[in-house]
């Protein structure tokens, strides 16, 4: 398509981590012009402490980020590595530790703050020829034809494009607006985060307790302080998140066994329900979904922004290899590989994250003896640890190219 103005080969309608992330892709990987409708106005501002919503990532979505250009420009501002998992069960006497060196490697991942991420990915967009950024904007109407698809904005701008990628979250206005459904369910639990430090040093350990009502992790950032994701049943979660700072502290110290001594908590909180929700389909003529707008999971394992970005990844390599050959972008033919290569795998890891909330959710005495028996088991095992961690680090059997890493 030719770069008249308000007119691209792909359009993506939300400029998150996912969508700024494929955007870097395609401008670097394609010859494809690139728009991004991004509701907010600009990328979050600096701020002096952390932001309480930071995501445990994969080395997978580092090697993303390095290809990308984007990560020095993190680590620039802060990053923080973590080398072991440490998780037990508070139903039973499970413990499950896994070691980045079990494998040889010098670390599993690292908890960046979200902010931090959609920062460094719009500053490497800037840089890009090829990509046209439209902030403080939203789309309010879209018509597909047979050659494209038309936005309308809410500043009453009209964009073209041959494709439209729906990155714009789990409440995404594009999925709905195109009429796919989702399969899925509420976990009856929201997660509180915050941020806290602590009297003894995390470790560089990822640490999560298993409790009656949901897991509690601690994630290491720098010094001794840690991000918090407590899953709780909603009420319990708005109850804490309502108290004082010292009170609040003393219900995670409690919560945590006191592993790493007294807890100060020293940010604001926030509750998020949780979802686990499957797009029945990725895609259709002139559409693609990626990211939250395809699919959520519970935070247990750290999986959700990991796997958007894996979808982000693959789109974009799929796109690079229709442009090649001289292809439509959106293609049906061309769009389904992308939908055959993600959804499979998504759904696979999406199944066992669910599997895990449902054993570790359920106070029934028979599983919770089993899942220790079957936590014991593990510890023992080296070759099954080893694959945890493998699986932890985000190695999958078909990794896009940008985010290959490893032997
Ligand atoms: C408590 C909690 C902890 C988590 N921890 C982890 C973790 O440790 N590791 C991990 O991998 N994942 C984690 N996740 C999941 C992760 O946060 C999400 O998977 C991730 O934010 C999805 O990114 P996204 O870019 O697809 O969507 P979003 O982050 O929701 O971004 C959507 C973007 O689209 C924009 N937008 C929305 N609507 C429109 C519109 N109509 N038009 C234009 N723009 C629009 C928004 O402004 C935003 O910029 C966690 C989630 C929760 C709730």
């Amino acid at each position: 398509m030719s770069r008249v103005r308000g007119e691209f080969d792909v359009v993506i309608a939300g400029g998150g981590m996912v969508g700024a992330a494929l955007a870097c892709a395609l401008a670097q990987e394609t010859p494809l012009s690139v728009a991004v409708v991004e509701a907010a106005a600009g990328p979050p501002p600096r701020r002096e402490g952390f932001s309480i919503r930071v995501s445990a990532i994969t080395r997978a979505t580092e090697a993303l980020f390095r290809n990308l250009g984007a990560w020095p420009a993190m680590v620039a501002e802060r990053v923080s590595p973590f080398r072991s998992m440490h998780v037990w069960d508070a139903g039973s006497s499970g413990v499950l530790h896994f070691e980045a060196r079990e494998v040889g490697e010098p670390h599993l991942g690292h908890i960046v703050e979200n902010d931090v991420i959609v920062r460094a990915l719009h500053a490497r967009l800037a840089e890009l020829p090829g990509v046209h950024l439209l902030a403080g904007t939203r789309p309010v109407a879209m018509a597909c034809g047979p050659r494209g698809v038309t936005l309308e904005t809410d500043g009453g701008r009209r964009v073209r494009a041959r494709l439209v990628v729906a990155a714009d979250g789990s409440r995404s206005w594009m999925r709905r607006r195109a009429e796919i459904a989702v399969r899925g369910w509420d976990y009856d639990q929201a997660a509180l985060v915050t941020v806290v430090r602590s009297e003894r040093w995390h470790g560089e350990t990822a640490w999560q307790r298993f409790l009656p009502g949901g897991p509690l992790a601690f994630l290491p950032l720098c010094d001794h302080f840690s991000a918090i994701v407590w899953s709780l049943p909603p009420a319990d979660a708005e109850r804490l998140a309502a108290l004082d700072a010292a009170a609040l502290g003393a219900e995670l110290e409690a919560g945590f066994e006191s592993r790493l001594g007294a807890v100060e908590v020293v940010a604001e909180r926030a509750v998020f329900p949780l979802r686990f929700f499957d797009a029945v389909r990725y895609v259709q003529p002139r559409l693609a979904l990626v990211g939250d707008a395809a699919h959520t999971v519970h935070p247990l394992a750290g999986q959700g922004v990991n796997l958007g970005l894996g979808d982000a990844a693959a789109l974009a390599e799929v796109l690079a290899e229709a442009a090649g050959r001289g292809e439509d972008p959106g293609a049906l033919h061309v769009l389904r590989r992308y939908e055959r290569w993600r959804r499979a795998e998504n759904l696979a890891m999406l199944r066992a994250v669910d599997g895990f909330q449902r054993i570790f959710g359920s106070p029934l005495a028979g599983v919770r003896a089993l899942r220790g028996l079957g936590m014991h088991l593990i510890q023992a095992a080296p070759p099954a640890r080893r694959f945890i961690v493998r699986q932890a680090m985000g190695h999958t059997l078909h990794p896009p190219a940008l985010a290959r890493f490893g032997p």
